[in-house]
């Protein structure tokens, strides 16, 4: 194998970079301030600082480079093909980008007075107005800020709706087990137990064990459709039945919405409350946790229960009510600061009026395309976990490397070699060594020939007795393999000066 260490660390022009407070060095100075006026008095009364304030020291070119080299460190769809599953990675338009670096709408401040910020107020409410159009809702909750945000909104509301009912008793939620893991995590914040459904063969819920499940101390089931394993439950009218007749709702978790915008009203499925991900459905750069927005659709029986604030039409023009004695309703609180996350809104409706209802639907009707391409290109290589085509994302699993020796770790490393981001690996838990693909709407088909290539190139490898060379993979990244367990359990979170003699 060739050697691929060097001097400097470098490799090619990818360069190495420090931490900026190992690159300091200390009276080194971007800027020329004026010597501060001699102050008599101490005003700090003795509070004067004792030690040096520990800021790093450095030129601006230093600043600048190493901004810049951490900018280009950050992979994303504007980067490269993108294929992890389940966390749909959106084209962000240009034009969304520019409409949010707009004046009028970056420099707002949450405190001005509401008569002052009525284009915003405006953004949030036409931006509600198509998010229930599109679904079929008559209410949406606006301001969760993710997507896990939105299911604890939508099991709040859920919670609030049973107590003000005399039903406080419903603590139970049904979560099939493909389901992504803020699903249990969410329901267990609310103060509900979590009871998993089994998957059949096909990759979908159980009706049967489904209903076997039901009670009356159930408070509702959460369902993802199209599901993980890139599915769309086709027995949803069944299920929706089946919960509605046990007096529980029926919670969906909408992070899938992006296979079906345009094509599905979420109101025709007697679904009662869905969190929508802006950013894995209209536009908005996302990753590594964010920035993302979760608005969640609700049905008239959950939306009297809507958390503060939202937008009203009144005699003023638009209003934000912000409490619960002038809502008219019976909210059940607040789920975060201010009036959620505004930037990611103004992309995301730029993103839907660009689009329009017609290419909405063309955008959900390509993720489907592309995605039943990688599919077709790579079924005969590697394992589909199940029969026929897929939704936006095709599920595959270990089977293919049976006897190889190679894992499905070992092949994602091998595909950062190659230049692309691994697809989402060991996801959903229902099939053993998942790979799973999504590829985004707006690849070019050599995009996707590309990448089909390359990964029936490894399959082949990896079945030709490679498994040496792909156990060494990455070679070519900065950082090879790590220690991921070490990392997780003692992250080193904090840098410290060398000890100082
Ligand atoms: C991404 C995702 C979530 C969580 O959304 P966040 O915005 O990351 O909090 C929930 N369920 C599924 C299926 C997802 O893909």
């Amino acid at each position: 194998m060739a050697d691929t260490t060097t001097l400097s660390g470098n490799r090619g022009l990818a360069i190495e970079e420090p931490l900026i407070f190992e690159l300091g060095h200390p009276g080194r100075l971007g800027v020329d301030l004026p010597e501060p006026p001699p102050v008599d008095e101490d005003r700090l009364k003795g509070c004067r600082r004792q030690a040096p304030v520990g800021l790093p020291d450095l030129s601006e070119p230093q600043v600048v480079r190493h901004y810049t080299r951490l900018s280009q460190k950050n992979y994303g769809i504007d980067t490269g093909f993108y294929p992890l599953g389940s966390c749909t990675m959106k084209h962000n338009p240009r034009l969304a980008e520019k409409v949010a670096r707009l004046p009028g709408l970056a420099d707002l401040h949450p405190f001005q007075p509401q008569s002052t910020v009525q284009g915003a107020l405006e953004v949030i409410d036409s931006l509600a107005g198509w998010l229930k159009s599109l679904t079929g809702m008559p209410a949406v909750a606006m301001t969760p800020a993710a997507g896990a945000h939105g299911e604890w909104c939508g099991l709040m509301a859920i919670r609030a709706c049973h107590e003000d009912h005399g039903q406080g008793h419903r603590r139970r939620v049904l979560v099939p087990e493909s389901a992504h893991g803020t699903n249990p995590a969410s329901a267990a914040m609310c103060g509900f137990t979590v009871d998993s459904i089994p998957a059949k063969d096909n990759g979908r819920v159980d009706l049967d064990a489904l209903r076997a499940k039901l009670g009356d101390d159930v408070a509702c089931l959460m369902l993802t459709n199209p599901n993980t394993c890139g599915l769309f439950e086709r027995e949803i009218l069944e299920i929706a039945e089946a919960v509605h007749a046990a007096g529980a709702f029926f919670y969906c978790d909408g992070a899938n919405y992006n296979a079906i915008v345009g094509r599905v009203r979420i109101a025709d499925l007697g679904i009662d409350a869905m969190h929508i991900n802006l950013h894995k459905t209209f536009a908005t750069p996302h990753g590594g946790g964010g920035p993302g927005a979760g608005p969640t659709v609700l049905s008239s029986a959950l939306a009297p229960y809507a958390p503060l604030p939202f937008v009203v039409h009144g005699d003023k023009g638009l209003t934000l009510v912000e409490h619960a004695a002038d809502s008219g309703a019976k909210p059940f609180g607040r789920v975060k600061g201010y009036h959620g996350q505004f930037g990611v809104f103004i992309r995301a409706l730029a993103y839907i009026i660009s689009m329009g209802a017609d290419g909405l639907r063309l955008a959900s009707s390509d993720a489907v395309l592309n995605a039943n391409y990688l599919l077709a290109g790579l079924k005969d290589v590697l394992s589909p976990s199940f029969e026929g085509p897929c939704m936006h994302e095709c599920l595959f699993d270990d089977r293919f490397l049976k006897d190889t020796g190679v894992s499905t770790l070992d092949f994602a490393k091998a595909l950062i070699d190659e230049g692309y981001h691994p697809m989402t690996m060991y996801f959903p838990l229902v099939v053993h060594g998942a790979l799973l693909m999504e590829p985004t709407e707006s690849e070019s088909r050599e995009t996707l020939d590309q990448y089909i290539a390359v990964v029936r190139g490894l399959a082949e490898r990896a079945k030709a007795g490679a498994a040496e060379s792909f156990k060494a993979a990455p070679r070519f990244t900065p950082r090879r393999r790590l220690d991921e367990t070490l990392a997780a359990r003692t992250p080193v979170l904090r840098w410290k000066p060398e000890a100082a003699e």
